[in-house]
């Protein structure tokens, strides 16, 4: 029996592979980071840049990460974070972060938020003493972050402002503004902290550098900031 299917079905099919791939991958790694106690409840967000132009497969928002099932995701538009399926779940409330970071790095493939706990409390140390960034120096998982960063690495500290895009603004305005090599990871006040990479998996390795370091810094107390 021949198909009666058009000839255009074979790039939806791939498209809804790769999509259903994506959405397995973003459910585990939550369910992972949940059991990490680093995406307590529905806190936390996830996502991926598809092979196909302009869109991004982000995790629902509202939804319990430990239970994250794979289609508890939605395509979006990797310029506007605006849903591309009529119908689709709401997409996280901080998706126009992770579009700002898609923005400003063509070659972030995967951006991975979590409030994980000594990452958190650094950046609100700084931020309680008025300052803007975080800088780590001499450890060894330094090196984890990538080539230029073999000593130090500066990551910038962003206020909580309740307005969500108003955070994506700030982020966007920051690389937009920044020079030469920038640290893969961003730390938010009293909120949390953001990786990315090539791929999910660089994305939660430097999440991983990020909250280890944090971690060592707050035991020796050796977090340098602005003011030092
Ligand atoms: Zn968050």
């Amino acid at each position: 029996m021949t198909s009666t299917l058009p000839i255009t079905s074979a790039p939806l099919a791939s498209d809804y592979t790769q999509d259903t791939a994506a959405g397995i991958a973003l459910s585990e790694l939550a369910h992972d980071l949940y059991r990490r106690g680093w995406m307590a409840g529905t806190s936390g967000n996830l996502s991926v840049r598809l092979a196909r132009e302009d869109t991004v497969l982000i995790t629902a928002s509202g939804l319990g990460k430990g239970r994250l099932s794979p289609s508890d995701t939605v395509l979006v538009s990797a310029t506007t974070g605006e849903p591309l399926v009529a119908g689709s779940a709401r997409p996280s409330a901080e998706t126009s972060i992770h579009i700002a970071l898609y923005q400003a790095f063509p070659d972030c493939g995967a951006v991975v938020h979590a409030h994980t706990p000594y990452a958190t409390a650094l950046a609100s140390r700084a931020a309680r003493a008025g300052e803007r960034w975080v800088r780590f120096t001499d450890f060894e998982l330094i090196k984890g972050m990538g080539r230029p960063f073999v000593d130090t690495i500066t990551i910038p500290v962003f206020p909580n402002w309740p307005e969500v895009p108003r955070i994506a603004a700030e982020v966007k305005d920051h690389y937009a503004a920044s020079e030469g090599d920038t640290a893969p990871v961003l730390l938010i006040a009293h909120h949390g902290a953001t990786a990315w990479g090539a791929n999910l998996a660089e994305a939660t390795d430097r999440l991983e550098y990020l909250e280890a370091l944090s971690h060592l810094a707050l035991l020796v107390e050796d977090a340098r900031t602005s003011n030092h």
